[in-house]
Protein backbone atom coordinates (compact mmCIF):
# COMPACT_ATOMS: atom_id res chain seq x y z
CA UNK A 1 0.00 0.00 0.00
CA UNK A 2 1.39 3.22 -0.82
CA UNK A 3 1.39 6.79 1.07
CA UNK A 4 -1.33 7.90 -0.45
CA UNK A 5 -4.00 4.90 -0.20
CA UNK A 6 -2.11 4.90 3.83
CA UNK A 7 -3.75 8.47 4.27
CA UNK A 8 -6.93 8.50 2.49
CA UNK A 9 -7.55 5.30 4.95
CA UNK A 10 -6.78 6.96 7.80
CA UNK A 11 -8.61 10.46 6.75
CA UNK A 12 -11.66 7.84 6.06
CA UNK A 13 -11.17 6.65 9.81
CA UNK A 14 -11.07 10.41 10.88
CA UNK A 15 -13.92 11.39 8.97
CA UNK A 16 -16.07 8.62 10.67
CA UNK A 17 -14.79 9.22 14.70
CA UNK A 18 -15.92 12.84 13.81
CA UNK A 19 -19.18 11.94 12.72
CA UNK A 20 -19.82 9.62 15.41
CA UNK A 21 -19.10 12.40 17.65
CA UNK A 22 -20.98 14.78 15.91
CA UNK A 23 -24.17 12.32 16.36
CA UNK A 24 -23.64 11.84 19.91
CA UNK A 25 -23.64 15.71 20.43
CA UNK A 26 -26.81 16.05 18.22
CA UNK A 27 -28.95 13.27 20.16
CA UNK A 28 -27.87 14.11 23.53
CA UNK A 29 -28.59 17.92 22.74
CA UNK A 30 -32.00 17.16 21.11
CA UNK A 31 -32.88 15.14 24.15
CA UNK A 32 -32.00 17.72 26.31
CA UNK A 33 -34.21 20.20 24.37
CA UNK A 34 -37.24 18.25 24.67
CA UNK A 35 -36.84 17.63 28.38
CA UNK A 36 -35.96 21.79 28.89
CA UNK A 37 -39.25 22.29 26.46
CA UNK A 38 -41.62 20.59 28.35
CA UNK A 39 -40.12 21.87 31.38
CA UNK A 40 -40.46 25.68 29.89
CA UNK A 41 -44.37 24.92 29.56
CA UNK A 42 -44.96 23.93 33.40
CA UNK A 43 -43.14 26.83 34.71
CA UNK A 44 -45.15 28.77 32.37
CA UNK A 45 -48.46 27.06 33.35
CA UNK A 46 -47.54 27.63 37.09
CA UNK A 47 -46.41 31.39 35.87
CA UNK A 48 -50.00 31.58 34.41
CA UNK A 49 -51.97 30.80 36.99
CA UNK A 50 -53.30 27.35 35.71
CA UNK A 51 -52.59 25.51 39.00
CA UNK A 52 -53.19 28.27 41.82
CA UNK A 53 -52.75 31.53 42.24
CA UNK A 54 -48.93 32.00 43.51
CA UNK A 55 -48.11 34.41 45.91
CA UNK A 56 -45.39 37.46 45.09
CA UNK A 57 -42.16 34.80 46.36
CA UNK A 58 -43.65 31.92 44.28
CA UNK A 59 -43.85 34.34 41.41
CA UNK A 60 -40.90 35.47 41.75
CA UNK A 61 -39.41 32.16 42.01
CA UNK A 62 -41.06 30.34 39.22
CA UNK A 63 -40.08 33.73 37.11
CA UNK A 64 -36.28 32.96 37.69
CA UNK A 65 -36.99 29.04 37.37
CA UNK A 66 -38.05 30.34 33.90
CA UNK A 67 -35.73 32.37 32.70
CA UNK A 68 -32.98 30.13 33.91
CA UNK A 69 -34.46 27.63 31.93
CA UNK A 70 -34.93 29.67 28.70
CA UNK A 71 -30.88 30.24 29.02
CA UNK A 72 -30.08 26.73 29.19
CA UNK A 73 -32.63 26.12 26.29
CA UNK A 74 -30.25 28.68 24.05
CA UNK A 75 -27.27 26.87 24.84
CA UNK A 76 -28.78 23.63 23.71
CA UNK A 77 -29.92 25.27 20.60
CA UNK A 78 -26.36 26.84 20.11
CA UNK A 79 -24.81 23.56 20.42
CA UNK A 80 -26.47 22.38 17.69
CA UNK A 81 -26.73 24.90 14.84
CA UNK A 82 -23.00 24.85 15.69
CA UNK A 83 -22.65 21.03 15.29
CA UNK A 84 -25.19 21.28 12.53
CA UNK A 85 -23.07 24.51 10.17
CA UNK A 86 -19.31 22.75 11.50
CA UNK A 87 -20.20 19.81 9.38
CA UNK A 88 -18.65 20.62 6.47
CA UNK A 89 -20.78 17.91 4.19
CA UNK A 90 -24.28 19.90 5.53
CA UNK A 91 -26.13 20.96 2.41
CA UNK A 92 -27.53 24.26 2.04
CA UNK A 93 -30.84 24.20 0.66
CA UNK A 94 -30.20 27.66 -1.40
CA UNK A 95 -33.67 29.41 -2.43
CA UNK A 96 -34.87 32.85 -3.08
CA UNK A 97 -35.86 34.27 0.02
CA UNK A 98 -37.37 38.16 1.08
CA UNK A 99 -34.73 38.54 3.79
CA UNK A 100 -37.36 41.60 5.44
CA UNK A 101 -39.60 38.84 5.85
CA UNK A 102 -37.04 36.81 7.90
CA UNK A 103 -36.09 39.82 9.93
CA UNK A 104 -39.96 40.76 10.67
CA UNK A 105 -40.62 37.23 12.02
CA UNK A 106 -37.38 37.11 14.13
CA UNK A 107 -37.84 40.79 15.38
CA UNK A 108 -41.56 39.95 16.69
CA UNK A 109 -40.00 36.44 18.41
CA UNK A 110 -37.87 38.77 20.57
CA UNK A 111 -40.64 40.83 21.56
CA UNK A 112 -41.47 39.33 25.30
CA UNK A 113 -38.04 38.91 25.98
CA UNK A 114 -37.73 42.72 25.62
CA UNK A 115 -40.67 43.26 27.07
CA UNK A 116 -39.98 41.84 30.05
CA UNK A 117 -36.34 43.47 30.09
CA UNK A 118 -37.30 46.78 29.18
CA UNK A 119 -35.44 47.14 26.26
CA UNK A 120 -36.92 48.59 23.02
CA UNK A 121 -36.36 46.75 19.69
CA UNK A 122 -36.69 49.38 16.62
CA UNK A 123 -36.99 47.67 12.92
CA UNK A 124 -35.64 50.31 10.40
CA UNK A 125 -37.29 49.06 7.64
CA UNK A 126 -35.63 49.36 3.73
CA UNK A 127 -37.81 52.02 2.19
CA UNK A 128 -38.44 50.42 -0.71
CA UNK A 129 -38.13 46.30 -1.00
CA UNK A 130 -35.10 44.45 -1.63
CA UNK A 131 -34.45 41.81 -4.26
CA UNK A 132 -34.95 38.40 -3.04
CA UNK A 133 -31.58 36.52 -1.91
CA UNK A 134 -30.22 33.62 -2.68
CA UNK A 135 -30.19 31.91 0.99
CA UNK A 136 -30.81 28.97 3.22
CA UNK A 137 -33.41 30.92 5.21
CA UNK A 138 -33.53 29.04 8.41
CA UNK A 139 -29.90 29.72 8.46
CA UNK A 140 -30.10 33.52 7.40
CA UNK A 141 -32.58 33.08 10.88
CA UNK A 142 -30.42 32.13 12.90
CA UNK A 143 -28.06 35.03 11.80
CA UNK A 144 -30.46 37.41 12.73
CA UNK A 145 -31.42 35.22 15.99
CA UNK A 146 -27.84 35.00 17.17
CA UNK A 147 -27.26 38.59 16.46
CA UNK A 148 -30.35 40.18 18.21
CA UNK A 149 -30.01 37.95 20.90
CA UNK A 150 -26.07 39.19 21.71
CA UNK A 151 -27.68 43.08 21.59
CA UNK A 152 -30.18 42.44 24.16
CA UNK A 153 -28.43 40.12 26.17
CA UNK A 154 -25.25 42.51 26.21
CA UNK A 155 -27.89 45.86 26.74
CA UNK A 156 -28.42 47.62 29.64
CA UNK A 157 -32.09 47.87 30.94
CA UNK A 158 -33.89 50.55 29.27
CA UNK A 159 -31.54 49.84 26.51
CA UNK A 160 -32.49 50.59 22.26
CA UNK A 161 -31.44 47.96 19.73
CA UNK A 162 -32.08 48.88 16.15
CA UNK A 163 -31.65 46.29 13.44
CA UNK A 164 -31.58 47.65 9.77
CA UNK A 165 -31.66 46.20 6.18
CA UNK A 166 -30.45 47.61 3.10
CA UNK A 167 -29.06 47.64 -0.10
CA UNK A 168 -25.29 48.80 -0.88
CA UNK A 169 -25.00 47.76 -4.30
CA UNK A 170 -24.43 44.66 -5.08
CA UNK A 171 -25.22 43.33 -1.55
CA UNK A 172 -27.70 43.41 1.16
CA UNK A 173 -26.45 44.73 4.55
CA UNK A 174 -27.75 44.07 7.73
CA UNK A 175 -26.43 45.45 11.20
CA UNK A 176 -27.81 45.30 14.52
CA UNK A 177 -27.14 48.02 16.79
CA UNK A 178 -26.97 48.51 20.75
CA UNK A 179 -25.85 50.91 22.91
CA UNK A 180 -24.60 47.99 25.66
CA UNK A 181 -21.28 46.64 27.17
CA UNK A 182 -19.44 46.77 24.22
CA UNK A 183 -16.39 44.79 22.81
CA UNK A 184 -12.80 45.60 23.95
CA UNK A 185 -9.87 46.24 22.12
CA UNK A 186 -8.25 43.22 23.53
CA UNK A 187 -11.11 41.07 22.70
CA UNK A 188 -11.80 41.62 19.62
CA UNK A 189 -9.56 39.50 17.17
CA UNK A 190 -11.48 36.32 19.40
CA UNK A 191 -14.83 37.45 19.66
CA UNK A 192 -15.49 35.18 16.63
CA UNK A 193 -13.54 31.87 17.81
CA UNK A 194 -15.56 28.79 18.92
CA UNK A 195 -16.04 29.20 22.91
CA UNK A 196 -14.92 32.67 23.10
CA UNK A 197 -16.43 34.89 25.79
CA UNK A 198 -15.15 38.23 26.36
CA UNK A 199 -14.63 38.97 30.42
CA UNK A 200 -17.28 41.47 30.42
CA UNK A 201 -19.60 39.36 28.84
CA UNK A 202 -19.39 36.42 31.30
CA UNK A 203 -19.98 39.05 34.37
CA UNK A 204 -22.81 40.73 32.53
CA UNK A 205 -24.07 37.26 31.85
CA UNK A 206 -22.68 34.49 32.89
CA UNK A 207 -24.30 31.61 30.99
CA UNK A 208 -23.07 31.37 27.20
CA UNK A 209 -21.67 29.57 25.06
CA UNK A 210 -19.39 31.43 22.89
CA UNK A 211 -21.00 29.58 20.04
CA UNK A 212 -23.23 32.14 18.53
CA UNK A 213 -20.90 34.49 16.84
CA UNK A 214 -18.90 31.57 15.80
CA UNK A 215 -21.58 29.62 14.51
CA UNK A 216 -23.25 32.87 12.80
CA UNK A 217 -19.66 33.93 11.04
CA UNK A 218 -19.46 30.22 9.67
CA UNK A 219 -23.25 31.06 8.23
CA UNK A 220 -22.07 34.27 6.66
CA UNK A 221 -19.38 32.76 4.90
CA UNK A 222 -21.43 29.82 3.81
CA UNK A 223 -23.48 32.45 1.85
CA UNK A 224 -20.32 34.65 0.52
CA UNK A 225 -21.07 36.84 2.92
CA UNK A 226 -18.89 39.35 5.61
CA UNK A 227 -19.28 39.83 9.04
CA UNK A 228 -17.78 42.32 11.34
CA UNK A 229 -18.47 44.82 14.06
CA UNK A 230 -17.74 48.23 15.01
CA UNK A 231 -17.65 49.78 18.49
CA UNK A 232 -20.31 52.44 18.97
CA UNK A 233 -19.10 56.25 20.75
CA UNK A 234 -20.32 56.09 23.96
CA UNK A 235 -20.92 52.62 24.46
CA UNK A 236 -22.28 49.81 22.57
CA UNK A 237 -21.37 48.16 19.12
CA UNK A 238 -22.70 47.44 15.90
CA UNK A 239 -22.99 44.62 14.12
CA UNK A 240 -22.72 44.33 10.31
CA UNK A 241 -23.51 41.16 8.02
CA UNK A 242 -23.37 41.73 3.92
CA UNK A 243 -24.97 39.01 1.41
CA UNK A 244 -24.21 39.26 -1.74
CA UNK A 245 -27.22 39.33 -4.39
CA UNK A 246 -26.48 37.74 -7.33
P1 LIG B 1 -22.20 34.11 23.98
O1 LIG B 1 -23.12 35.27 23.79
O2 LIG B 1 -22.88 32.83 24.23
O3 LIG B 1 -21.14 34.42 24.98
P2 LIG B 1 -21.35 34.52 21.19
O4 LIG B 1 -20.56 33.59 20.35
O5 LIG B 1 -22.70 34.88 20.71
O6 LIG B 1 -21.39 33.86 22.62
O7 LIG B 1 -20.50 35.84 21.36
C1 LIG B 1 -19.12 35.73 21.67
C2 LIG B 1 -18.68 36.90 22.50
O8 LIG B 1 -18.71 38.11 21.72
C3 LIG B 1 -19.57 37.21 23.71
O9 LIG B 1 -19.28 36.38 24.80
C4 LIG B 1 -19.20 38.67 23.96
O10 LIG B 1 -17.95 38.75 24.60
C5 LIG B 1 -19.04 39.21 22.54
N1 LIG B 1 -20.27 39.84 22.04
C6 LIG B 1 -21.11 39.37 21.10
N2 LIG B 1 -22.11 40.22 20.85
C7 LIG B 1 -21.90 41.28 21.65
C8 LIG B 1 -22.60 42.53 21.84
N3 LIG B 1 -23.69 42.85 21.16
N4 LIG B 1 -22.07 43.42 22.75
C9 LIG B 1 -20.96 43.11 23.43
N5 LIG B 1 -20.26 41.95 23.30
C10 LIG B 1 -20.72 41.05 22.42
Amino acid sequence: MDELEKLKIENEKLRKVSENKSDVISITAHQLRTSLSALKWIIKMFLDGDAGKLTNEQGELAEKAYSSNERMLTLVNDLLTMNHTDDVSLHYEFKKTDITEIAEQTIFDFSGETNKKDIELVFLKPEKSLPRINCDKEMIRVVFQNLIENAIKYSNSNGKVFISINQKENEIQLSVHDNGIGIKTEDKESIFHKFYRAPNAIQKDEIGSGLGLFTTKNIVEKHKGKIWFENVDGGGTTFFVTLPID
